[in-house]
């Protein structure tokens, strides 16, 4: 009863039925079945005999699914509240601190991308030495004598800013060694368009991840300004730093373009001698998901298991599903991190936003003095949680809670998008069905 023996290739979401009003049966392939608690996150695998005994009412099997926590029960539980009990137990929604920083130097951008969801090239000021001063002095003193924080260069283009990268970097290492912190660990994320031997040397130095935006071999979706493509110096210059012994790796937008095509995507991504290869969440800019959900959720299913088959990884929001199912600990809250504290975004202009990717929206943005006097702004990071009446009935309730507060600020509405529901649907469909031994 307890061995996967399954294919994932014919487990779509709509292949389940809900059992005792508290469980959902995922058929697979070949008559077995995975018997699914959404709110504990068990999952037990029937044979093709125990899913026809199920089905006939077997007592004797009743008794033995009980004893893996499977009861036939009078009244069906309210999911909500249990997941939010159990959340509870482990992680609180509320932030207890800034625990690293999404910086936004500069809103310059050299590449126009179809599906940039920040305001480039506006004219407002660039973060100023002063503000990224005033900054880090409020993270590193938050967090003294922890072990590690991130900073995260953002922009724009932030490479654009290289000076405001070195010093922060430098000024951040001075006062990790006066507050007791380990390490900073500096991540940038950039177009790759730019890169000089003092980049390099910078990077290097400072033990920097460097993500390289970059969604397939050749896009017409990110060119450069001039509507030229960019890709062949990309591509040259992900090659210059993977022989210079820098951690890069690709942060992949799916696109309606590419989301049918990510396996091959993946392979171009790995030929260039890429490793580690993220895929964005879809961020529904103009208000929706551009990409179908449930395709998304077989694209980054089938990718994930090809990059490993090459010795690389693929990360996605498909990792939160199986962190989940594995640890039978639910994932409603995207905006915390293991340390119980929140990302922010540093803007210019002495501000910082509690979403660290928004800083569109004023209701989220504050002054740095305000949130240095009351840490319990954080809280406005946490969204509410399963803002639909069919997150009642949905399966994923566990692993997903409802959009994050980004989502629905973009969106204007608390409702989900209904591409963002049929890819939790069909990725924790997949995730049950997985007899790879990849959880
Ligand atoms: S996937 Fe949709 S229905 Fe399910 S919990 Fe999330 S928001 Fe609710």
């Amino acid at each position: 009863m307890t061995t996967p023996a399954s294919s994932f290739e014919s487990t779509t979401a709509g292949q389940k039925e809900e059992l005792w009003g508290s469980y959902f049966l995922y058929r697979l392939s070949g008559g077995s079945a995975a018997l699914f608690d959404p709110v504990s996150l068990e999952s037990v695998y029937l044979d093709p005999s125990e899913v026809r005994r199920l089905h006939a009412d077997d007592n004797s099997l009743a008794a033995d699914l009980r004893t893996y926590g499977f009861h036939r029960t009078v009244q069906a539980p309210n999911r909500r509240e249990a997941v939010v009990n159990r959340a509870g137990t482990e992680l609180a929604g509320s932030p207890t601190h800034m625990s690293g920083y999404r910086i936004v130097v500069t809103d310059k951008c050299n590449m126009k991308c179809s599906y940039c969801f920040v305001d480039t090239n506006t004219s407002n000021p660039d973060m100023s030495q002063k503000d990224l001063h005033e900054g880090l002095d409020l993270l590193l003193t938050t967090n003294k004598n922890r072990k590690r924080i991130s900073i995260q260069w953002f922009g724009g283009e932030p490479t654009i800013r290289f000076d405001l990268m070195k010093w922060g970097d430098t000024y951040a290492r001075r006062l990790a060694q006066d507050y007791g912190i380990e390490k900073v660990t500096p991540v940038v994320v950039t177009n790759g368009v730019l890169l000089t031997d003092e980049m390099l040397d910078h990077y290097k130095e400072f033990g920097y991840g460097v993500g390289v935006s970059i969604d397939g071999p050749a896009s017409a979706e990110r060119t450069l300004l001039s509507g030229k493509p960019a890709d062949p110096r990309i591509h040259r210059n992900i090659t210059r730093m993977i022989e210079a012994g820098v951690d890069v790796g690709a942060n992949l937008t799916p696109t309606p373009h590419n989301v049918g095509q990510m396996v091959k995507v993946i392979g171009y991504l790995m030929d260039l001698g890429l490793r580690f290869i993220y895929v964005n969440t879809p961020i529904p800019i103009s208000g929706k998901w551009h990409v179908p959900g449930s395709t998304l959720a077989k694209a980054l299913f089938e990718a994930r298991l090809y990059a490993v088959g090459r010795g690389g990884m693929v990360f996605s929001r498909l990792d939160r599903i199986y962190q989940g199912i594995d640890t039978r600990e639910p994932r409603i809250y995207e905006h915390m991190q293991r340390d119980g504290g929140v990302r922010v975004a540093l803007l210019p202009g002495r501000r910082i936003s509690v979403l660290d990717l928004n800083w569109r929206d004023q209701e989220f943005i504050y002054a740095i003095d305000d949130i240095r006097s009351d840490p319990g702004l954080l809280n406005q990071a946490c969204k509410p949680l399963f803002p639909s009446p069919q997150c009642e009935t949905c399966p994923a309730l566990a692993v997903c809670g409802g959009p994050s507060q980004n989502d629905r600020a973009l969106r204007r509405t608390g409702q989900p998008d209904p591409e963002f529901c049929a890819f939790h649907e069909q990725a924790l469909a997949l995730a049950l069905s997985d007899n790879t031994g990849l959880q």
